[in-house]
């Protein structure tokens, strides 16, 4: 298997450089040219099988022998043993026909740890092969950060530093990015907000020459191997719930849209799901885009579900990739020119590819606040705001189909306890590992958002 730009002016790559490039040379992302299919046979055999097994199943398909099996089983091993649910992402009954999928047992209690745990696996064995050094640069607007800290820290040939909005993120997310005490990892607080952030990132890539000195890589949801790995949940959960003879649809809370891109995938990959619901908070350009068919960018609104406030999705280039049956130069033309103007208007095709699949929604901040407290009044327990936004918009979205529902539910309610009290009136139990995070030192700098001071800053970092 290669890996091809979705805007089709980039050599094909293997695994191991789609694994550790971030962004095609051409500014397309890396899919891959073929999909593997996995029979109805091959997904029954999921069935009772160990999480790690299927995941280095279906990641076999995509990695070939680049990297062998028997080190992609090692590695997801390692990666789902630091979950603390058996299951590693367990299905809890709502209601008959509704389903949550737990995405929050890792260490930082938010669903980037299922891919982020398995990438810096991966990342430290391609490496420790190579002799090579990486610096990884990472923006986040809350969770990634933290995610990649987790999985980051103290791997050999890889150094880290995070990037977050200095006041925008809870103090739980803060802290589990700033307490850290190995040292390849730099936590740097911006004076902006995520687009901010972003915006650096993107900063530091197109300096061609600063990104080769340092080594810069990317681990934000560009990167294909995490929706390769995201797309493992999607079997999982289908399978307890009776694929491949029954079929299941979900509903997912979406800002950069990767994890309902790997819904679309592992549906691309066989897998019988009727229907995906991508529900946004008031950052609303996909379920616009997905109702309308513009795609428009607007203004960045804060929300109690801050993961999401994000208004380009950069995995939506995917999907349209994949909704223009991969046709490389209209997908090159239509971003290009969103890039100018932040906005376009979908091909008719190309929409009604999307929504042969997908349907959007847009739940705004009072009803994310009911789904909270009506959850919590029906016995269901306390529910983080993320989980509300897809819990609420599957509350809204017009009925269709048999197939039973499954909720994502991406971060422990721990995780954003203010948000979580003013809806229920309750705070969350925090979970040990919050109460630990409590007690240690936090250690960040401060920076303006510019991106020469990061600049000068990750090479005294590099030259340490
Ligand atoms: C990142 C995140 C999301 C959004 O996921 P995308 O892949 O960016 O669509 C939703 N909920 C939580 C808690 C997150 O951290």
């Amino acid at each position: 298997m290669k890996f091809v730009s979705t805007r089709g002016g980039a050599p094909a790559v293997g695994f191991v450089e789609a694994l550790l490039g971030g962004l095609a040379p051409d500014g397309g992302l890396y899919s891959p040219d073929v999909w593997p299919l996995f029979t109805p046979g091959d997904i029954a055999e999921f069935a009772g099988k160990p999480y790690a097994e299927v995941a280095a199943h279906i990641l076999g398909a995509f990695a070939n022998h680049d990297i062998s099996r028997q080190d992609l089983l090692g590695a997801c091993q390692g990666a789902y043993a630091s979950f603390d649910h058996p299951a590693v992402t367990p299905l809890r009954q709502l209601a008959p026909g509704a389903h949550l999928l737990e995405l929050f047992h890792g260490p930082s209690l938010a669903f980037k740890d299922v891919a982020m745990q398995l990438l810096a696996r991966l990342y430290e064995h391609v490496l420790k092969a190579s002799g090579r050094t990486l610096t990884v640069v990472c923006a986040t607007s809350g969770d990634t950060g933290g995610a990649a800290v987790e999985a980051f820290a103290g791997r050999a040939n890889i150094r880290i530093v995070v990037l977050f909005p200095e006041g925008r993120i809870s103090e739980v997310q803060r802290r589990f990015m700033t307490t850290a005490d190995q040292s390849n990892v730099r936590a740097l607080a911006v004076a902006g907000d995520f687009d901010d952030c972003q915006a650096i990132l993107k900063a530091l890539f197109r300096d061609g020459a600063f990104a080769s000195e340092v080594s810069l890589t990317a681990v934000n949801s560009i990167n294909f191997v995490r929706i390769a790995a995201q797309s493992v949940y999607y079997f999982v959960a289908a399978v307890a719930l009776g694929a491949p003879q029954r079929s299941v649809s979900f509903a997912v809370p979406t800002g950069n849209f990767g994890d309902a891109f790997a819904g679309w995938a592992a549906r691309r990959m066989g897998l019988p799901i009727e229907r995906i619901l991508a529900a946004t908070n008031s950052n609303d350009i996909l379920a616009r885009a997905l109702a309308t068919g513009a795609y428009g960018r607007g203004a960045l609104v804060p929300t109690i579900s801050p993961a999401m406030d994000i208004q380009v999705a950069s995995n939506f280039e995917r999907l349209f990739f994949e909704a223009s049956d991969r046709d490389g130069s209209q997908t090159r033309r239509a971003f290009e020119d969103f890039e100018q103007s932040g906005a376009m208007r979908l091909p008719e095709q190309v929409l009604s590819h999307m929504r042969a699949l997908l349907a959007g929604v847009s739940v705004g901040e009072p009803e994310t606040v009911a789904a909270m407290a009506g959850a919590w009044r029906a016995g269901l327990g306390a529910m983080d705001p993320h989980t509300a936004v897809a819990l609420a918009g599957a509350g809204k979205a017009p009925a269709g189909g048999s197939a039973p529902l499954v909720v994502l539910s991406t971060a422990h309610p721990a995780k954003f306890p203010e948000a979580v009290a003013a809806a229920i009136g309750v705070r969350a139990e925090p979970p040990p590992v919050v109460t630990r995070l409590a007690g240690l030192t936090e250690r960040f700098d401060h920076l303006p958002a510019d991106p020469a001071a990061v600049k000068a800053y990750v090479r005294a970092f590099v030259a340490q």
